[in-house]
């Protein structure tokens, strides 16, 4: 055999990867967090890049392999010139016969090789549809679809989940005093900080100009608050900034849109209160988180459901 068919295999297994990670990217349920759709990201990335070189070497060698036949063809027709018997002609035949295959594999390795490279730009413009350029958290539609799959997971299962609007304070001094570049500067690092603070499971995204929404899954109010409250004060003494946030959990809004607004209503009231500080929506309406160094000094930033806080 002049040519091992086992490249078209491998080819074969790297477009049916790429075909199911992107189409299984399309059908998970929109819960899947920002983290990981960056690592997804990540990983998706390097398994391209590692499949087109495969498609990139195979295609030479075959293009090589090519050219050997072509040039062996060319001397069994020169050979023969002059000298037509059977043995000749046969020889011709039996050339014709492995040309023929090696040409259909060259096209097939151009065509998988295009496929990959299409495949490869809808994966990129997939992911990075769903995430924030500027902060590198999911952007309000990711936040979207998400709260749209964390309603159907509530209604169905009665899965409960928490959800936090941090805004941060003055924002528009800031821009004001320190230009607007400084102001993007500082939406980034926050970006940053909460991505590095949130569970793998939560999903964090730009809800706003500078604000932000985490969604919580599987988190009772009292640990979102708990939670946020670790976010705020870290913001505060890691980045120089201020910021309030408003947390409601599906425990006492079990739809919702009526979740976002009760979240929202606790912003409000925290920015009333003087802003830099939490306050929670329940169903007794808004009030200031207040916690003790104690609960604040654990290390698990948990669910936290045996947390209680002290709401004033
Ligand atoms: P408050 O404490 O009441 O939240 O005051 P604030 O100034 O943060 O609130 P407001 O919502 O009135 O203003 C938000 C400002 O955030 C407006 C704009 O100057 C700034 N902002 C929004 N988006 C961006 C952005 O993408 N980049 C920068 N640099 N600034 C932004
Ligand atoms: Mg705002
Ligand atoms: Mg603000």
């Amino acid at each position: 055999m002049l040519f091992d068919l086992s490249g078209l295999d491998i080819l074969g297994l790297a477009l049916t990867a790429i075909f199911s990670f992107a189409v299984g990217k399309l059908r998970r349920t929109q819960s899947a967090e920002c983290k990981t759709a960056e690592r997804d990201m990540q990983r998706a990335k390097s398994i391209i890049q590692e499949f087109e070189g495969i498609a990139a070497q195979l295609q030479q060698a075959v293009q090589q392999h090519q050219q050997q036949v072509l040039q062996f063809k060319e001397r069994v027709n020169a050979a023969s010139q002059g000298r037509r018997n059977a043995d000749w002609d046969d020889f011709s035949i039996e050339t014709e016969r492995i040309l023929k295959p090696t040409l259909a594999l060259a096209d097939q390795v151009a065509r998988a090789y295009d496929q990959i490279k299409q495949q490869s730009t809808v994966l990129v413009n997939l992911q990075e549809s769903r995430i924030d350029a500027l902060t590198g958290v999911g952007n309000r539609r990711m936040f979207d679809q998400s709260l749209e799959s964390y309603r159907a997971l509530f209604n169905r299962y009665g899965k409960q989940f928490s959800l936090a609007i941090v805004d941060l304070d003055h924002f528009k001094k800031i821009n004001d005093t320190r230009g607007h570049l400084q102001g993007d500067h500082a939406l980034s690092t926050v970006g940053l900080l909460l991505r590095d603070m949130v569970r793998e499971t939560d999903i964090v995204a730009r809800y706003g100009g500078e604000e932000f929404v985490i969604l919580m899954p599987e988190t009772p109010l009292d640990g979102a608050c708990l939670f946020c409250e670790r976010v705020r004060l870290a913001i505060e003494t890691k980045l120089n900034l201020t910021a309030s946030i408003g947390v409601a959990s599906t425990e006492h809004f079990g739809i919702t849109d009526d979740l976002v607004h009760a979240a929202d209503q606790a912003l409000y009231q925290a920015k009333e209160a003087g802003r830099n500080r939490v306050f929670l929506s329940d169903s007794d309406g808004c009030s200031s988180v207040e916690l003790s160094e104690s609960d604040l000094s654990h290390e698990t930033k948990s669910d936290s459901s045996d947390t209680k806080l002290a709401v004033s």
